[in-house]
């Protein structure tokens, strides 16, 4: 498997209720490098192009509002089959459908509040990433 890229947002959530440090470590232990990391607020803008896919589905208006509602954590991480594993330790949209000892069975408060993002493929990492990080940012 080859090196990839993917992009991971920790969440307004998981950041308000302290769980940056857990969220990092994990996949830090998991042989995942950190290659750019950003603390930042999303604008409506930035919303609209990361969920593009997403708009005009029924809960895209309670999605922006939570994503912009308290500052996020954006990260790129680095690794073998790093898109693939990343979902994986992250766990199923749904906490209560997540997986025992995923980011999101252990985190998330619920379906939309939901600890973090990945991107689910390398078309969508290589559409995000630029998204969040100029190249000089990243150290790859
Ligand atoms: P994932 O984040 O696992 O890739 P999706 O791409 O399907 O999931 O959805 C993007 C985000 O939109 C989810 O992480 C969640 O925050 C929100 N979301 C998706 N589906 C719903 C839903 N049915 N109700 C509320 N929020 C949702
Ligand atoms: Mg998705």
């Amino acid at each position: 498997m080859a090196q990839e890229a993917t992009l991971v947002l920790i969440k307004p959530d998981a950041t308000a209720a302290h769980h940056i440090g857990d969220i990092i470590k994990r996949y830090e232990s998991e042989s995942l490098t950190v290659i750019a990391v950003r603390m930042m607020k999303m604008t409506r803008e930035l919303a609209s192009k990361h969920y593009a896919e997403h708009i005009g589905r029924p809960y895209y208006e309670d999605l922006v509002g939570f994503m912009t509602s308290g500052p996020l954590v954006a990260m790129v991480l680095q690794g073998e089959d790093a898109i693939a594993r990343v979902r994986a330790i992250n766990g199923k949209t749904n906490p209560a459908e997540a997986d025992e000892g995923t980011i999101r069975k252990l985190y998330a408060f619920s379906g939309s509040r939901n600890a973090v993002h990945a991107s689910d493929s390398p078309a969508s990492s290589a559409r995000e990433i630029p998204l969040f990080f100029s190249a000089a940012e990243i150290f790859d």
